[in-house]
């Protein structure tokens, strides 16, 4: 067994490191108080090779692993987890389906334009009646002369604002099974298509929207594979996600860490920096611990997926696991600085508000252990 990351995943951590530091960090207040997204932040991933690191050279990525990808996640996710989540939701579930499954047609016209970052993608799933239970999907596409005709709503849609497409999930037939639900891509923006601008209480430097669809008109060409049915796509792309997702949500339990320490480090109160108190030093232990073992369950995610794929039971126990510990870590780094996590000018207090997303975002922590249930319960092992 070998723990430790190559010469090349190191220098790759320096460089993002950098780029967050120095042209990530000064947007980052401003796009929280304005809740809008800063212009040009994808082309720039784009020409750093972030969004397109962990797709193969041959298919017009940069070739490297999802140990990178995750690498790069983390560090985003360490200074802005709200830009992560745009990066998240464009670089992987925006176009994976598309790198998966696309026709040559469609990599060249969205794949290729998504990895420079010319084109910012989004990815419709959620919808007012169906988070959790994406069965009840009621999003439909009728097949007519040519293409289909889509109808139907789609709530929480990261990115949909400044997006430029969509992968878009909806019904093709009118089962509630999942061979019933297909993928389109669909062009952003566009008359038949509305969306707002939601308000949140977390993630508010990404954009995210309502979208109402009526009597859209898609060619046959924009049916993601020219084929229906492709709801395990779907599946596949939610579950390696999650261990990107946790990479992401390590970051931003890193980020609050680094600040708490640093503050119990030079917080002098009577007499002494709060540090020396036990109370707080073995606070600090416990986040120090559950970073630790975040980070490895992120790391063994990413090496399996490098390794050939990633079971479902195993991505949702380091989602669920990753994003809690997250939270209970963000949570306490405000108990560290007291009145000083109240104030804005300090870290911590968006880094929790962030954090709390990933309690439900991408799944919620429920549905996480109903993944892990129903494999225990596949092996026997629950009755
Ligand atoms: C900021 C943000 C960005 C998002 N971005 C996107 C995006 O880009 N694309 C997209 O498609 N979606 C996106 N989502 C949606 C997100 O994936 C959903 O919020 C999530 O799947 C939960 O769905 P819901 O909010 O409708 O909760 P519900 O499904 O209404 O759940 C409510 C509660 O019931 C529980 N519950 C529901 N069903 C079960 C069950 N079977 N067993 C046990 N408990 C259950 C849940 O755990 C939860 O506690 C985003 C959400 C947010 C907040």
């Amino acid at each position: 067994m070998d723990f430790d990351f190559t010469l090349e995943h190191k220098q790759l951590r320096d460089t993002v490191r950098r780029h967050t530091e120095e042209e990530m960090r000064p947007h980052v207040m401003e796009a929280d108080d304005t809740e809008r997204f800063p212009d040009g932040l994808f082309r720039r991933w784009g020409e750093l090779g972030l969004i397109g690191a962990r797709y193969p050279e041959a298919d017009g990525g940069i070739g490297m692993d999802k140990v990178s990808d995750c690498i790069i996640r983390e560090e985003l996710g360490r200074v802005s987890q709200a830009f992560c989540a745009a990066f998240s939701a464009h670089s992987h579930l925006g176009i994976w389906p598309i790198w998966r499954a696309g026709t040559p047609k469609q990599k060249k016209a969205y794949f290729a334009p998504a990895i420079s970052g010319e084109k910012v993608a989004c990815f419709g799933l959620s919808e007012p009646d169906g988070g959790s239970n994406i069965r009840a999907m009621k999003t439909c596409a009728e097949k007519v002369d040519g293409g289909y005709r889509i109808n139907g709503s789609k709530l929480y849609i990261t990115n949909a604002p400044i997006a430029g497409f969509m992968m878009l999930a909806a019904r093709t037939a009118p089962e509630l099974k999942p061979s019933a639900i297909s993928l389109f891509i669909v062009d952003l923006p566009n008359p038949a298509i509305s969306i707002s601008h939601l308000k949140k209480e977390g993630l508010k430097g990404s954009e995210t929207g309502l979208l109402y669809i009526e009597d859209f008109f898609v060619p046959d060409d924009y049916l993601l594979g020219g084929e229906e049915g492709t709801y395990p796509i779907i599946l596949d792309s939610l579950t390696e996600n999650r261990v990107g997702v946790a990479a992401s949500v390590l970051g931003v339990a890193k980020g609050a860490y680094e600040e708490a320490l640093e503050y119990a480090r030079t917080r002098i109160v009577a007499g002494k920096p709060i540090l020396e108190y036990q109370a707080v030093a073995h606070r600090l232990a416990d986040m120090a611990t559950d970073i630790e073992a975040a980070h490895w369950m992120v790391y063994r995610g990413a090496w399996q997926v490098d390794k050939g794929g990633i079971d479902h039971e195993t991505a949702a126990k380091i989602k669920l696991f990753v994003s809690e510990a997250a939270f209970r870590v963000t949570e306490k780094a405000i108990r560290v600085l007291a009145g000083a996590g109240m104030i804005r000018e300090h870290c911590v207090g968006r880094h929790h508000r962030d954090a709390m997303v990933y309690l439900f975002g991408e799944g919620t922590s429920d549905i996480q252990r109903n993944l892990i249930s129903r494999a225990m319960k596949e092996r026997d092992l629950l009755p």
